[in-house]
C-alpha cells in the first residue's frame, strides 16, 4: 500500500513540477477562473469545442503542486469527451475527493485521476484537487463568475 502511495506522489509531483497543456487558448470557446483562498491557488481554464467536444483544453495560473497536478491530468483526460461525458467525469472526481478516507473510489472511470484519493485523508488539500474540476464546472455552465472554493 505504502509503495502504491509512493506511486500517486510521483504522478501528483511529476504533473506539479512539468504541468501539461500550461498555456492560454486565445480563442477559446469557454474560459473560467477559479480561485482557492485557502491555499492561494489561483487558474484560468480554456476550451476550445468543436461541436459539443472538447478540441483543446488548457490553463495557467499559480498553486501548490496539487492544484497544478490536478489541472494539468484534467486537461490530458478531457480532450476528445464531449461535455456530457465531461461533467460525468467531474462529478465522479468530486465524488472520490470528498468521500470518506476508507470508501472505495470508482477508479476504472477515472483511470489516472485516482491517484488523487490520497487526498482525502488531508482535507485542506481537497480544495486544492478539486479547484481545476469546480473551474471546469463554471466554464460549461457559461458562468461569469469565477469558482472559488470558499
Ligand atoms: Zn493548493
Amino acid at each position: 500500500m505504502s509503495e502504491l502511495r509512493d506511486l500517486y506522489q510521483e504522478v501528483i509531483l511529476d504533473h506539479g513540477r512539468r504541468p501539461r497543456n500550461f498555456r492560454a487558448i486565445e480563442d477559446a470557446d469557454l474560459k473560467a477562473e477559479g480561485h482557492n483562498p485557502l491555499c492561494g491557488d489561483k487558474l484560468t481554464l480554456y476550451i476550445k469545442l468543436d461541436g459539443d467536444r472538447v478540441a483543446d483544453l488548457s490553463f495557467e495560473g499559480s498553486g501548490c503542486a496539487i492544484s497544478t497536478a490536478s489541472a494539468s491530468m484534467l486537461t490530458g483526460i478531457l480532450v476528445g469527451k464531449t461535455e456530457t461525458e465531461a461533467r460525468e467525469i467531474l462529478a465522479a472526481f468530486v465524488e472520490m475527493a470528498t468521500a470518506p478516507v476508507d470508501s472505495k473510489s470508482d477508479e476504472g472511470r477515472l483511470g489516472k485521476l485516482a491517484v488523487f484519493a490520497g487526498v482525502r485523508e488531508f482535507p485542506m488539500r481537497v480544495k486544492c484537487a478539486t479547484l481545476s474540476w469546480h473551474t471546469l464546472e463554471s466554464a460549461l455552465d457559461r458562468s461569469k463568475e469565477a469558482a472559488r472554493t470558499e
